[in-house]
């Protein structure tokens, strides 16, 4: 059995920032993962390229059943930190949209950047290490297939359920429960929605086209409305604008999608003398939508007459386009898991458990889920130097 300071479960972009936290504090730290290689998911996002943070990051851009518990562990850590260790490795980076920090080059640079902050702090990684139990007795005994380890700390940073085949587990989650916490109900988000029997015979032959719209879903405090790209896959919709919304979704409920943000599509047909059929229907909503889309939507919403009042009720309807999703495309597609340990349970400047002291959970595995553009990795970074500073 080895003796350390700190055990650190999963090696995703929380857990190497907690390690290097922790290992540059003097603390003895392992960081272990059951996959070959480190930060696997880092390597895949942002299209190879990571979005590795959001310039406007705030705890508005998150979703939890406590908004607030995010603000702690995002003030100690912020957008301006993770640029500074990204220049400070000679990264090269832009922004593309809306904040949103990309790698000029490749998602490698970042991994590369962490394996060495993690060896200037003298962290030990162990790769291709599967664990199998979490005990305690006094101190924590975490059993690996690389043998056993004793620590006065263990941080779970397991991530979520999402891309199963890239390695997630639901590790953290049964850790969390078997300590006696409670765990959010997880469902994925941001990922596409699909659309069921009907609609789908309606709209999927028309997979490939996009369009800027305001997608709106969710009710009351839960409701989310982003300005974005919206896409038509073969089996439903997709796009920023979709991916966002879904995180803010649940089945059984709307999707409200304005097609034609700030434009009213159908007033040239209401002037005098103007031609008043489908086509100059289609005419109108091809200045903004593409062809196919414009012609299939107003084939489907084609009034019985065309009269002043069957116009003002079509641009009502191209405003606030209804679509019941039948579900979602699941964990093998959607970039995050929402819902996890719940923050009732953990200390957010340290992001320990108040039950368990010694137990801390970052990153994903915790019930704090932020918007696409970055702000997911901002979290993972924020809540892991939280947790390494205090561990
Ligand atoms: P993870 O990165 O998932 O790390 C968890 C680690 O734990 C993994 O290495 C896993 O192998 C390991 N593990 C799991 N179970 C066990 C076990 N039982 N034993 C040992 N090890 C275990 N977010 C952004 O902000 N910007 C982006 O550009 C972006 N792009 C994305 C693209 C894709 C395709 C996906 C899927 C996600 C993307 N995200 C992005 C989301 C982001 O990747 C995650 O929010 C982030 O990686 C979470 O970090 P984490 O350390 O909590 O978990």
């Amino acid at each position: 059995m080895q003796e350390v300071d700190v055990v650190v479960l999963g090696a995703g972009a929380a857990g190497l920032m907690c390690a290097i936290e922790a290992g540059r504090r003097g603390r003895r730290v392992v960081l272990l993962d059951h996959a070959e290689r480190v930060g696997k998911k880092i390597l895949i996002s942002g299209g190879g390229r990571c979005n590795f943070t959001n310039i406007h990051c705030r705890a508005e851009n998150f979703l939890s059943e406590n908004p607030h518990f995010a603000k702690s562990a995002l003030a100690r850590f912020t957008p301006a930190d993770i640029i500074a260790l990204v220049e400070k490795h000679g990264i090269r980076y832009h922004e593309k949209t809306l904040g949103q920090l990309f790698c000029d080059r490749s998602a490698m640079d970042v991994v590369t950047m962490l394996e060495r902050e993690c060896a200037e702090a003298g962290v030990r990684v162990l790769t291709g290490a599967r664990v199998a139990s979490v005990k305690r007795d006094g101190k924590f005994v975490v059993e690996t297939s690389a043998g056993e380890l004793r620590a006065e700390a263990v941080v779970v940073a397991t991530g979520g359920l999402s891309i199963p085949k890239m390695g997630a587990t639901g590790f953290g989650y049964d850790v969390a429960r078997q300590f006696g916490l409670r765990v959010v109900e997880c469902r994925p988000a941001l990922v596409p929605l699909v659309f069921g029997g009907e609609d789908a015979a309606r709209w999927c032959d028309l997979t490939g086209l996009s369009a800027e719209v305001v997608a709106a879903a969710g009710v009351k405090r839960r409701r989310g409305s982003f300005r974005e790209k919206m896409l038509v896959t073969h089996r439903g919709l997709s796009g920023p604008a979709i991916l966002q919304v879904s995180s803010y979704w649940r089945a059984g409920e709307v999707v409200e999608i304005d097609l034609a943000p700030g434009v009213e599509v159908f007033a040239p047909l209401l002037a005098r003398n103007a031609r008043r059929d489908a086509g100059a229907a289609v005419m109108a909503l091809r200045t903004i939508l593409p062809g196919r889309l414009a012609e299939r939507w107003v084939a489907l919403h084609e009034p019985a007459g065309w009269t002043n009042a069957s116009l003002e009720a079509m641009e009502r309807e191209v405003h606030a386009w209804r679509v019941m999703p039948a579900g979602t495309e699941g964990y093998a597609k959607a970039e995050v898991t929402a819902g996890g340990v719940d923050t009732a349970e953990l200390d957010a400047k340290k992001m320990e458990s108040r039950k368990v002291p010694g137990l801390y959970f970052i990153g994903e595995v915790v019930d704090v889920t932020g918007w696409l553009g970055g702000y997911n990795f901002q979290w993972a970074w924020a809540s892991g130097v939280s947790a390494g500073r205090a561990v």
